[in-house]
């Protein structure tokens, strides 16, 4: 039997959201991504699948993640605030629910070698991580610039048994890992590639997105447990758009919850300057899907730019560019500082020093519920350990 449909999957049959996604690459990688699909789908569907992956989740990462009430925060800010505490996961960000889904993915199809692009190299300690639990050969492309300014998740990935390629192409970070990673795949058959957020050709933006959902899915009940009603509002930080889908996906029939995510807005609406893709970016093929993308007039993608690595991408995942477009998502830009001063407020007043990517979404939030009264679901997508030494403590 070939399953074909399955409850959570929302793309159409060619892999799009409305207008937006996907698959525009190479034929040779067109049909891998069939095959690829076929036997995602089959899996999902699959009892005992489902009863492996909550094993690991539950006993390996650490699930479920709480949903704290911050009562320092929702005083401060004059909302009632529940951080869903991502940062709590094994690694200390959400991106592990995604690389141990993607794995047993590979393993199942009998890939015994795998690939990941990483930025600051979360998604590629993340997917090392995995690797070495399944005992799979592990390469991770890194821009030659992130590999010099994050040693520490370089030395991370390599004590966990994976080879961490520098990327020399272009201007040396997340845009040119991913391109490495892509060519390299094409050349070599053998390899899963372990995409690390909700973005590129289909079928990965529905397949990361269906692995994060677990976010929303606890989220959900934990609310429900705790306020007998669903919240007023959620709040996510993006990048490409994972740990946001993975918590929107369990509300977005719910027409009353409202739903905000925090963009990179780097220092400024200034194409060069900022990470605010929706914000200022125009529709275009970029990386295999067609989305939204911070573009110049010739139509070529922009180098982004935010102080958080995690979001400094000039791309978005289509699920999101079709969100935006129907307006079921309000996409607001949180610059720099702002997500600076976020940080040091968690932390002096929660004792929860956050990622600087979910600083962002703390820093949306006082901007937007300033004594608002609402019950929110802020997902803090990750812990702040990588992020401390480029900030001063006062
Ligand atoms: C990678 C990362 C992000 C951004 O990626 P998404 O796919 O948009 O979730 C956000 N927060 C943390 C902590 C990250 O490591």
């Amino acid at each position: 039997m070939t399953t074909t449909q399955h409850p959570e999957i929302k793309v159409d049959e060619k892999g799009f959201f409305g207008q937006f996604g996907g698959s525009f690459v190479p034929e040779i990688l067109n049909d891998k991504f069939k095959v690829l699909y076929t036997n995602f789908l089959e899996m999902i569907n699959e009892p005992s699948f489902e009863k492996e992956f909550m094993m690991y989740l539950n006993d390996y990462v650490g699930r479920p993640s709480p949903l704290y009430y911050a009562q320092n925060l929702s005083k401060y800010i004059g909302s009632k605030i529940y951080l869903k505490r991502e940062d709590l996961n094994h690694t200390g960000a959400h991106k592990i629910n995604n690389t141990i889904g993607q794995i047993l993915l590979a393993k199942r199809m009998g890939y015994t070698e795998v690939i990941a692009e990483t930025g600051a190299g979360q998604h590629g300690v993340a997917t090392a991580t995995a690797a070495a639990l399944f005992g799979m050969k592990c390469t991770v492309f890194m821009g030659r610039t992130d590999y010099d300014r994050q040693m520490m998740n370089v030395n991370r990935m390599k004590l966990l048994g994976s080879d961490v390629f520098a990327v020399e192409q272009g201007d040396k970070g997340l845009k040119d890992a991913v391109d490495a990673a892509l060519g390299y795949f094409i050349e070599h058959p053998k390899v899963y590639y372990v995409l690390g957020s909700a973005v590129g050709p289909h079928p990965y933006p529905s397949i990361v997105r269906y692995f994060q959902s677990i976010i929303g899915k606890e989220a959900r009940q934990q609310i429900i447990a705790k306020e007998n009603r669903l919240p007023d509002s959620l709040i996510a930080c993006i990048g490409g758009g994972s740990n946001a889908i993975g918590l929107f996906s369990a509300f977005l029939d719910d027409k009353d919850v409202k739903i905000y995510a925090a963009e990179g807005g780097g220092e400024g609406l200034i194409l060069g300057k900022t990470a605010a893709t929706l914000s200022l970016g125009k529709a275009m093929v970029f990386q295999g899907s067609y989305s939204i993308v911070l573009q110049d007039e010739n139509g070529n993608a922009v180098k982004s730019h935010s102080i958080a690595a995690g979001l400094d991408y000039p791309g978005i995942g289509p699920e999101h560019a079709h969100l935006h477009n129907i307006k079921r998502v309000q996409y607001i830009p949180v610059t720099d500082n702002e997500a600076v001063e976020a940080l040091k407020l968690l932390s002096k007043i929660e004792g929860i020093i956050p990622a600087m990517e979910s600083a962002h979404a703390v820093a949306l939030a006082a901007k937007i519920l300033k004594n608002k009264n609402e019950i929110t679901i802020l997902n803090l997508s990750g812990r702040g350990d990588k992020d401390v030494e480029r900030i001063s403590a006062d």
